[in-house]
């Protein structure tokens, strides 16, 4: 796992080290609660952000291959090892989420 520096108290924490607790804001309608998750070290509430969810574009052609491959003959999208390249980037895209995101200060809730 790749700790991240928390934006309140710069500790060094990993995501599975975050702990919760009640949100201050009200729930939604469609919500039964609402946590926040907060640093283990200083309990400041942080979030996952950052200019790393750019990295979700990579997952997109593979999302819209298979969307595509629902209402097209498959032939017509036979391109040799397509899929399997598509399937590449979007691995590194995920793994460009994980590895560039950073925790913010989350002061909303
Ligand atoms: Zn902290």
């Amino acid at each position: 796992m790749f700790p991240k520096n928390c934006p309140w108290c710069e500790q060094q924490i990993t995501l599975h080290q975050l702990g919760s607790r009640p949100s201050k804001r009200p729930p939604k309608w469609y919500q039964f609660s609402r946590n926040a998750q907060v640093c283990p070290y200083c309990s400041g509430s942080v979030k996952l952000g950052g200019k790393a969810f750019r990295f979700l574009g990579l997952v997109a052609p593979l999302f819209i291959l298979t969307l595509l491959q629902l209402f097209i003959d498959s032939d017509l999208l036979s391109i040799k090892y397509l899929t399997e390249s598509f399937s590449v980037l979007a691995a590194i895209g995920f793994l460009g989420v994980y590895y560039f995101s950073r925790f913010e200060k989350n002061e909303t809730v």
